[in-house]
């Protein structure tokens, strides 16, 4: 039985001040059980979400990592550090650090090895261009960016690690792949993860649907049968429509 997910993914939104606000307003309203909430926060914000997660159900992931522990790399944030913070996760390759920040599967990759070593979980982001889709080639270019991302990552650290399938067409744009559709892309990544490692490992790793993901359609995608959460960025900034979202199962 794998857990569900929903995660929240702010992107470069909210200051500490604004966390704060957030957290105060969703204290003691998180699901006990059944449910992981996870919420991606900036850098920043970081800290108030750790201390916060001490004592509700919050489990905390930071955006994006380095891949050395320490050094001079100045602007970098080292995974070590999060890990010593307390962070549960690091979102990794998402399509905004790889359209805009020129990040390489080559680097998520490495920086899913300094993740796992520190103790954390990946969040690891995959998803292809309208084009893509258009042109028959989005299941190559989804399967291609898992195989090089997950090289040389064993299988029990895989098992535990977390996917999120996001179409980049369906990010902040209002158009939400259909459930079928998502539920569709999902099960090749899982055949993709069996093949390359065992049915076993497939069938415990969670791999999340990302894209305009929001409280009037998280029921239909969880619905699916190899879709385990979401990857949310819009409507995870408001507490209302994050608790609505977290709660899902009420
Ligand atoms: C995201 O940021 O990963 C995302 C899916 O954004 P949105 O939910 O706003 O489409």
């Amino acid at each position: 039985m794998r857990t569900p997910i929903i995660a929240g993914n702010w992107k470069m939104n909210k200051n500490p001040q604004e966390t704060q606000e957030f957290l105060e307003a969703i204290k003691g309203k998180l699901p006990e059980s059944g449910v992981e909430a996870i919420i991606g926060a900036p850098a920043i914000d970081l800290n108030a979400l750790t201390w916060f997660s001490k004592d509700e159900p919050l489990k905390t992931a930071a955006e994006n990592c380095y891949f050395e522990d320490a050094g001079a790399f100045t602007g970098e944030t080292s995974p070590k550090a999060l890990s010593d913070m307390g962070l549960d996760y690091v979102i990794i390759g998402h399509s905004e650090r790889r359209q805009y920040f020129a990040e390489t599967d080559e680097d998520i990759n490495k920086k899913a090895h300094a993740i796992l070593k520190n103790n954390m979980l990946p969040i690891i982001c995959c998803g292809e261009t309208l084009e893509q889709r258009e042109s028959g080639k989005a299941e190559e270019w989804v399967t291609g960016q898992i195989e090089n991302a997950v090289k040389g990552i064993s299988d029990d650290d895989l098992a535990k690690s977390v996917v999120a399938y996001e179409p980049i067409w369906a990010i902040g744009t209002g158009k939400t792949a259909t459930a079928d559709q998502a539920q569709e892309m999902v099960h090749v990544i899982r055949e993709k993860i069996a093949s390359l490692y065992d049915a076993d490992t497939a069938d415990k790793v969670r791999i999340l649907y990302g894209g305009s993901v929001k409280p009037a359609n998280v029921k239909e995608l969880m619905s699916k049968e190899d879709i385990d959460g979401g990857l949310v960025g819009g409507a995870s900034m408001d507490p209302e429509s994050f608790l609505a979202l977290a709660n899902f199962q009420k």
